[in-house]
């Protein structure tokens, strides 16, 4: 294929923050031809649309808006000597590694001596919820919303409904506030706002109405939505609106990894990685939101220039041989990553990370065969990031969350 060379010393998957920190960071580790494929016609990954602060502070050291962020990264990964190719797609991958590629111009393969994947991650949509009632238009997750509001500069709706209260819904309520829209209502199915503290403020301000304990039952209307039922404590109303804003229930975009044969993790709905952000086939690595959902820009950032140190040392023939120890869950921990710790020094992932299944007030600690290595209270609701340090040693650890009684 024209402009896509048929060799590379690292081709990269996926040009959001994790994917450029990576290209940017290999480049000038001198790792060699470093090559980054992008399925959309512009780089830059999710910020691109999210038209709101704050991004940038961990990169550039200032608050900036997605977009100008976006660009700075790609800017960086280009002046650092990465090549961007956009508009490609791939569609394989494959043993040796190589890759299959999809663009206007046709198909083509690109091998590489290692590969890191970056593909992010998507919101669950409609379809994958169980909402009833009939199938208008006006119903969006918060990208497809970002897209048209700050990519075409429309307003698709006047008066919508959001579903959620993950971070994303926040996001999704000033880009309402950015176009002119006015929320009807804020619905969260479970008792208390997902996101952290002080997103919640947020409807409050904004005079915005918050239903929690309240499900989505119905969406009414032909063409475009009319109104929408809400069931809460066995009791349906309807309330009027002209759309509805599905936002969060975050899943990694693992088609690629699965397909390709990677081990996969269904807690996280990633592939599985050891401290290095290696992938059960080691000349594949893997970073960013494909991780595990979902983490800020600037810590897929972080994530992504960490793995491309791991993978300059991985091209010097000087990484650690993967190694089976896996981290061991028990108690409220819906998932931890890394999954395995090969055991060496300078990890590129140098935390367990976690996310709690359920709110849980406890105990979070780590033990390497038996005997207790760290462990803190706390009280842990399922968006918040829970950390533990990485366990040394050869022992096999195992991490657990304990609710008080
Ligand atoms: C709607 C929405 C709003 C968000 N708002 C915020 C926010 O306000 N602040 C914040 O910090 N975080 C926010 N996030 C989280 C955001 O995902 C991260 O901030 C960050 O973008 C993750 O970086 P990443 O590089 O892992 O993935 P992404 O930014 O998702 O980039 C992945 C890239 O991979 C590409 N790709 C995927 N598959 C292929 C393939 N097969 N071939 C080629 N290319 C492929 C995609 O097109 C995409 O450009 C938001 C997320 C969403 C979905």
């Amino acid at each position: 294929m024209a402009d896509i060379p048929a060799e590379v010393d690292v081709a990269i998957v996926g040009a959001g923050p994790a994917g450029l920190a990576a290209a940017t960071e290999l480049c000038r580790l001198r790792a060699g031809r470093v090559l980054v494929v992008e399925r959309e016609a512009e780089a830059g990954g999710v910020p691109r649309f999210c038209g709101h602060s704050p991004y940038g502070m961990r990169e550039f050291g200032r608050p900036m808006l997605g977009p100008g962020y976006a660009r700075a990264l790609v800017a960086r990964a280009e002046a650092a000597g990465a090549q961007i190719a956009t508009g490609v797609t791939v569609t394989a991958l494959r043993d040796g590694p190589r890759l299959t590629v999809t663009s206007d111009a046709g198909t083509g393969e690109v091998a590489a001596r290692l590969v890191l994947l970056t593909t992010g991650i998507r919101e669950t949509t409609r379809a994958g919820r169980m909402i009833g009632g009939t199938k208008p238009g006006g119903v969006l997750t918060t990208g497809g919303l970002q897209g048209l509001v700050y990519g075409a500069g429309l307003r698709p709706f006047r008066r919508p409904v959001i579903l959620g209260t993950e971070l994303v819904a926040f996001s999704a309520i000033l880009t309402c506030r950015h176009a002119g829209i006015r929320p009807a209502a804020m619905v969260e199915p479970g008792a208390r706002i997902t996101a952290r503290h002080p997103a919640g403020l947020l409807p409050r301000l904004l005079g915005l109405p918050l239903h929690l304990g309240t499900d989505l039952a119905a969406i009414e209307g032909r063409e475009r939505v009319e109104a929408v039922v809400l069931r809460s404590g066995g009791a349906e109303r309807r309330l009027e609106a002209d759309g509805v804003i599905v936002t969060g229930r975050f899943r990694p975009e693992a088609t690629l990894s699965r397909e390709g044969g990677l081990t996969y993790d269904p807690a996280t709905g990633g592939p599985e990685v050891d401290e290095y952000g290696r992938t059960s086939d080691p000349a594949i690595f893997a970073a960013g939101n494909l991780l595990r959902p979902v983490e800020t820009a600037g810590w897929c950032w972080g994530e992504g220039r960490a793995v491309a140190g791991a993978m300059a040392v991985a091209l010097a023939g000087a990484l650690p041989p993967p190694a089976v120890r896996r981290v061991a869950r028990t108690g409220a921990i819906a998932w931890v990553v890394p999954q395995r710790i090969a055991g060496g020094c300078s990890p590129a992932l140098d935390t367990l990370q976690m996310r709690a299944a359920r709110a849980a007030s406890g105990r979070l600690s780590l033990s390497v065969d038996g005997h207790e290595a760290a462990a803190r209270a706390l009280r842990a609701l399922p968006e918040r990031r829970m950390l533990l340090p990485l366990p040394a040693g050869t022992g096999s650890p195992e991490v657990r969350l304990e609710a008080a009684p």
